[in-house]
């Protein structure tokens, strides 16, 4: 078990602030050397818990040459073993849920069960990944032509890296490498700044497991180890997950550097309630999928969509369960909803409530009033539920991203339609309804990536893939799943004939004969 896991199960003293995080680098911890940190913090408490030491583009170099030093014995190591490897790796995560789950809430803040259910989710990937030799499959022509068979077959890329966004430390690095080391790729992963620990742990597990070194290598930092990769020439492909205009960056400077990118973005996520919905329903999974792990969540519904009559008692049926949410330290029990991130983005967040109020949105429950916001250390910020919101005020406009929920009233099923697909995101987008016929009509209509009916957080399955679209994703691929492995492999079509010796001859045209 790594220190920070030792700690966090509570066999070790506080974190003094002088730790650093570095990076992973050739199966080892490598101490970082270009003297440029950031803070990570410790939210629930609001103090600084250790440095992330920021890689120069000479580190970045060092990843990268490791993982490229990895590569020709990695990818031609047999898919029985690699599978192994991986169902060791599977086997370890699951083992450790605890220890993982801990770390991600001393840096994230996330309460533990939602923490949990990051590690949970995660793990989906690696067992999807466990059935690489028949993710791999090829297809196979015989006697094609007269005596010629034709072939297909798919082969890793070489290095690859995944940059990656502070809200799911674990699951989205598991969303890329799980896939990319399957596929016998090695990889670089850049995690977020804000909590990097994680990162670590998990390539300790990777050895443990039996992965050979450099295949999964982890370098900390920021925009120039960013940078460093986009330009890299022995870095094949980019995954990131992040905001709209990060991943536009890096989608526009990965291609241009000749790089095959996918870049997931940010989003502003509707949820449709139209009359005939069951209302109680309805404001159990807004208030779940609006406040669960602070709105930090890129499928979190941001905005109701309020058809008809249904407003009213919907508003009145979500503000009666606000109270009853309790928000507290991540670690602490009972605690449904823990801290933002880092103090910024709390009064960030805060600030879309104010803009929102001086538009003349109705402030219904006010989370800046919450007494953890108002007097604590830690970055706390109760619940909001703004009512009457208009698509042309800042805080509809705003990715948000924290635990502020907004209710556009609208007087059809057309209306809504429209918000949706007018919206610049198109992650995820849901819709509450007991008539079938309005439910496919949206299915069929919406402009999202993933549609959830009478399921507000639409994710899918390890088996399906993960994407949105509009300014929700840059490229051409989703994240994990079947697209994932088509993503981190590049196609061969082989033809081939055995002909006997002596039937030969030189024919300088193309082949006439069937
Ligand atoms: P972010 O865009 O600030 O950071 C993401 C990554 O990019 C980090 O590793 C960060 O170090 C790096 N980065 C930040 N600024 C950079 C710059 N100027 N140049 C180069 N690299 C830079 O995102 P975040 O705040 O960590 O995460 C929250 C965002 O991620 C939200 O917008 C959320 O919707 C989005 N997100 C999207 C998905 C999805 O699947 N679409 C999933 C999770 C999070």
């Amino acid at each position: 078990m790594t220190q920070i896991a030792e700690r966090q199960a509570g066999r070790e003293s506080a974190p003094s602030s002088t730790e650093r995080v570095g990076h992973w680098i050739g199966g080892k911890r490598v101490p970082g050397t270009s003297g440029r940190t950031g803070p990570v913090y410790d939210p629930a408490r609001g103090r600084l818990a250790r440095e992330v030491q920021f890689a120069s583009a000479e580190e970045v170099g060092k990843a990268v040459a490791a993982a490229k030093a990895a590569f020709p014995a990695w990818r031609a190591t047999s898919l029985s073993r690699r599978t192994e490897i991986l169902f060791k790796i599977r086997n370890l995560v699951d083992q450790h849920r605890t220890e993982i789950a801990a770390i991600l809430t001393s840096e994230h803040g996330k309460v533990t069960a939602d923490a949990l259910g990051e590690v949970a989710r995660g793990l989906e990937n690696l067992e999807f990944a466990c059935g690489i030799p028949q993710l791999l499959k090829g297809g196979y022509t015989e006697q094609a032509s007269t005596g010629v068979d034709v072939y297909s077959i798919r082969q890793p890329l070489g290095v690859v890296a995944g940059i990656t966004p502070f809200n799911f430390p674990v699951m989205v690095p598991m969303w890329m490498f799980a896939n990319a080391i399957a596929c016998g790729n090695c990889f670089v992963l850049k995690p977020s700044e804000k909590d990097p620990s994680a990162s670590l742990y998990l390539a300790e597990l990777l050895q443990q497991a039996g992965l050979p070194d450099g295949v999964f290598n982890v370098v900390q930092g920021d925009k120039v180890a960013v940078d460093a990769i986009l330009e890299h020439p022995d870095v094949k492909a980019v995954s990131f997950v992040g905001s709209t205009p990060i991943a536009r960056y890096i989608y526009e400077n990965g291609t241009k550097a000749g790089k095959r990118v996918q870049a997931l973005g940010g989003a502003k996520n509707h949820m449709v309630v139209l009359p005939d919905a069951d209302i109680d329903m309805a404001a159990d999974a807004a208030v779940s999928a609006a406040y669960g792990s602070a709105g930090e969540r890129c499928m979190a519904i941001s905005v109701v969509v309020a058809v008809g009559d249904v407003a009213d008692p919907l508003v009145e049926a979500i503000r009666s369960r606000l109270p009853n949410i309790k928000i507290g330290p991540g670690a602490e029990a009972g605690s449904e909803m823990g801290p933002l991130v880092t103090r910024e983005h709390r009064d960030k967040v805060a600030s879309y409530i104010d803009k929102g109020e001086e538009a003349g949105a109705r402030v219904v429950a006010d989370g800046r009033e919450h007494p953890l916001a108002k007097g604590g250390d830690g970055f706390f910020l109760g619940v909001s539920l703004l009512d009457n919101v208009t698509p042309d005020m800042e805080s509809y406009k705003a990715e948000i991203f924290g635990p502020v929920l907004e209710v556009v009233r609208v007087g059809s099923y057309t209306d809504a339609l429209k918000l949706v697909n007018d919206n610049p995101y198109g992650n995820g987008t849901a819709i509450f309804t007991r008539d079938g016929g309005a439910a496919r009509a949206f299915q069929f209509e919406a402009e999202a990536g993933m549609v959830g009916v009478n399921v507000p957080i639409p994710v899918p399955v390890a088996y399906y893939s993960f994407g949105g679209w509009k300014g929700s994703l840059f490229g051409d691929t989703h994240m994990y799943g079947p697209e994932g492995v088509q993503f981190y492999t590049r196609a061969k079509v082989v033809t081939a004939r055995w002909p006997d010796p002596g039937t030969s001859k030189v024919d300088l045209g193309f082949p006439r004969t069937r």
